[in-house]
């Protein structure tokens, strides 16, 4: 493993001093997808960069509830080096004297540990450039606002209504923080609106490269979580908050340039709409992977609350131009950009995703449509959930999976995403998640929403 170059740990080195940082936080996304992390004393910063933070092995064995599952290899015994990327250094602008990068999971040699989440993103996108495909990926962010009372329930900051511009009113000094931290990050914001729930928000953020949409994504769920908490706010991202109310989807938007001519190999002026077959090739590779690829993209117990027919989340294997209720949404272009705006969709995700192992699932499991050369079948122009269970079956339109523990048990059935993810990584994730399964399904509806709504 090449060392990095000194030059990139003396210009963070550099930085931080400029910037008067104390601490700096090293973040990592573990198989739970919770954003933990250890921080390092400026004074230290040089070799921590050089050398990593020590880090159990057992950390990737931990669910969002601190219980840790049977994994073997993944106890007491064994550590690993959180190793930043110093190309992600950032000053927060929400914690005093604080700066954070995002960390690779490395073993003592230095080279990549299996169950390292970032690493496996990074073979994917390497899978893709050697097809001669770089993606640009970007998720939507929709969470929830709401205040914590004495007796520790959360109530919506507003029951406003879709795009309410009294919303706007109510969350504005929290949103104009929140856009003013993520820029001051370098994170470009595009949209922000109110959505359909209670207290609920989205934002948008451009698009860019997989490894940094995915690092953008913890940066920007950290944002938007601390910047709230000092207004006094809970921002939860958890996908279904309030079981009454709207969820909170994270639909990752993707595109395929050619590496060599910067085309966007998604575009085609004469394809339906103007989408090439490498595109739907693309999506059909999604779909076909859907079952399992869920477990990734939603991949809390929460997650299937969310994902009922007519609530705008997606609940069938469909797809279609503009389809707000279909897994895969091909998205309208842009006449001032028609090329560079054309992308696609997966309606199927939420925050709840770790975005490293979530980005990578849906980049093996299009690359697989792509080599296959699949084809989607019909668009679904109207909303699948007004079918007929006989008209659905007659259109190959299939419900997904209703919990998480299908959607793990097709992970593990599904050969190109475990061969993708490697033994350990999936032997840990599945493990995780199934007793996350496990203790959620033996507590009730309080229970479940309590322990999700300020993890994400
Ligand atoms: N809140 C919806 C979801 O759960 C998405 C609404 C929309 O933006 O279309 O995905
Ligand atoms: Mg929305």
């Amino acid at each position: 493993m090449a060392k990095k170059k000194p030059s990139d740990i003396d210009r963070v080195v550099q930085k931080a001093a400029d910037a008067g940082v104390r601490l700096i936080r090293f973040l990592y996304t573990d198989n739970g997808g919770i954003t933990r992390g250890k921080v390092t004393n400026v004074t230290r910063l040089y070799d921590r960069i050089c050398d990593g933070i020590g880090l159990t092995v057992a950390m990737q064995a931990m669910n969002m509830l601190d219980q840790l599952a049977p994994v073997e290899g993944m106890g007491p015994v064994g550590e690993i080096r959180l190793t930043p990327d110093p190309a992600t250094f950032r000053v927060l602008p929400y914690a005093d004297k604080a700066a954070a990068m995002t960390v690779d999971m490395l073993k003592l040699d230095g080279t990549p540990w299996e169950a390292c989440p970032r690493s496996f993103l990074k073979r994917q996108i390497k899978a893709a450039a050697d097809l001669g495909i770089a993606l640009q990926m970007a998720v939507e962010f929709e969470w929830t606002m709401a205040t914590k009372q004495p007796d520790g329930n959360y109530v919506p900051l507003d029951e406003t209504l879709c795009f309410s511009t009294t919303s706007m009113t109510i969350a504005h000094q929290v949103i104009l923080d929140i856009v003013e931290a993520l820029e001051a990050q370098h994170i470009p914001v595009e949209l922000y609106y109110p959505e359909l729930g209670h207290g609920q928000q989205e934002m948008t953020i451009h698009h860019t490269d997989p490894l940094a949409a995915a690092d953008h994504h913890v940066f920007t769920r950290e944002t938007i979580r601390n910047v709230a908490y000092k207004h006094g706010l809970y921002a939860s991202l958890a996908p279904k908050p309030f079981l009454d109310q709207a969820g909170n989807g994270g639909h990752i938007h993707f595109s395929l340039w050619d590496t060599k001519s910067g085309r966007n190999l998604m575009y085609d002026a004469s394809g339906a709409y103007n989408m090439s077959a490498t595109g739907m090739s693309f999506i059909a590779g999604i779909l076909e992977h859907l079952p399992g690829l869920l477990a990734l993209t939603c991949a809390s117990y929460n997650s299937y609350h969310r994902l009922q027919p007519h609530f705008w989340s997606s609940a069938y294997t469909a797809w279609g131009p503009d389809n707000r209720e279909g897994a895969v949404r091909v998205a309208s272009r842009y006449k001032s950009d028609e090329e560079g705006t054309a992308n696609a969709e997966l309606k199927a995700a939420d925050l709840s995703m770790n975005p490293y192992l979530a980005y990578g699932a849906l980049i093996v499991a299009g690359l697989d449509g792509v080599r296959r050369k699949l084809n989607p079948g019909e668009p679904t122009l109207v909303d699948p959930g007004n079918y007929s269970d006989a008209e659905r079956k007659k259109l190959g339109i299939k419900r997904y999976p209703t919990s998480l523990k299908e959607t793990v048990d097709a992970l593990e059935q599904d050969k190109v995403l475990t061969g993708a993810l490697g033994p350990l990584l999936t032997a840990s994730y599945t493990a995780v998640k199934r007793l996350e399964y496990q203790t959620f399904s033996q507590q009730d509806d309080t229970y479940e929403t309590k322990h999700h709504f300020w993890k994400f």
